[in-house]
């Protein structure tokens, strides 16, 4: 009997049946040795064939997930490339400038509190585009931007002000790697403010949240402090104006309302509104720090 459960075991793995999931550091050290591989060139893509997806399609991906990844939309930027990672390992989130705003946010709670990912990590990354565009706008360096991109990048623009004003002599390059870093904690930072669920389940112990960036050039991911964003967890928790509603009302989903096609689009919430005008604004609301 001793021998055969191991057996047992092992036969289970091979076949592929759902494991006891990691918890986040577990989590945290495999998406570290995917990567430490991708910057080896000793990448294996694993579970990345059609065995696999045939198995994801009679699985509930909340039994493998092992992270939700919110990262920025960049095409040198794929997560599970540099993390060596494969199909239901990963729920992604990707959008321009790794921003937090309300359907991001939606996104993350459905990651961490559906496919339940003990881990939830949002990653910033060298040279980007869209931090960049931020930062240049607030030094009169810009360009014109398309319609819908400044309302779509404003959530950058409280982290990126704050490092200007800390550091109004630093150069362009040198502001835009601080506005990178500060960003990723305005994305935090936001998520804590605005659901009340992630706050819980953090407090709870069920999901870490965990800041990271991916550096272009080595191909590393470096992840930023666990004090720190455990500190804008309790911070979260003491300010009066974080979200307190931790579920939908009606806790069903509703189809949107229309709005008319002239409308700009509306505030999508209460504690960070977009701004429509023609460059990128501050958000009222915006984390403190
Ligand atoms: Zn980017």
């Amino acid at each position: 009997m001793k021998q055969i459960i191991p057996m047992l075991v092992a036969l289970l793995c091979l076949t592929g049946f759902a494991q006891a999931k990691p918890n986040a550091q577990e989590a945290k050290k495999l998406l570290e040795a995917g990567n430490a591989r991708f910057v080896a060139g000793t990448t294996t893509h694993p579970r990345s064939d059609m065995t696999r997806a045939a198995l994801a399609a009679k699985s509930d991906q909340a039994d493998y997930a092992i992270a939700t990844i919110l990262s920025c939309s960049d095409s040198r930027v794929p997560p599970e490339l540099l993390f060596d990672a494969g199909i239901m390992d990963l729920f992604i989130i990707r959008i321009a400038g790794n921003v937090c705003s309300g359907d991001e946010i939606g996104s993350a709670e459905y990651g961490a509190l559906h496919v339940k990912t003990p881990l939830l990590v949002v990653m910033g990354h060298s040279k980007c585009g869209a931090v960049t565009a931020v930062v240049k706008g607030l030094k009169g360096e810009g360009h014109a931007l398309e319609k819908n991109i400044p309302p779509l990048v404003s959530p950058v623009v409280p982290a990126a002000q704050k490092v200007l004003q800390s550091f109004p002599q630093a150069t362009t390059e040198n502001l835009v790697i601080r506005s990178t870093e500060e960003n990723v904690w305005q994305g935090i930072e936001n998520i804590f403010l605005r659901s009340a669920a992630i706050r819980e389940a953090a407090l709870a112990g069920k999901v870490v949240v965990a800041g990271a960036i991916y550096d272009l050039e080595s191909g590393t991911v470096r992840w930023l402090s666990e004090e720190k964003s455990a500190e804008l967890l309790k911070r979260a928790e003491a300010n009066p104006a974080s979200d307190t509603q931790k579920m939908a009302a009606g806790g069903h989903a509703e189809p949107a309302p229309a709005k008319p096609a002239t409308q700009p689009d509306a505030a999508e919430g209460s504690t960070a509104p977009r701004k429509t005008s023609g460059h990128a604004e501050p958000e009222h609301g915006a984390a403190h720090h």
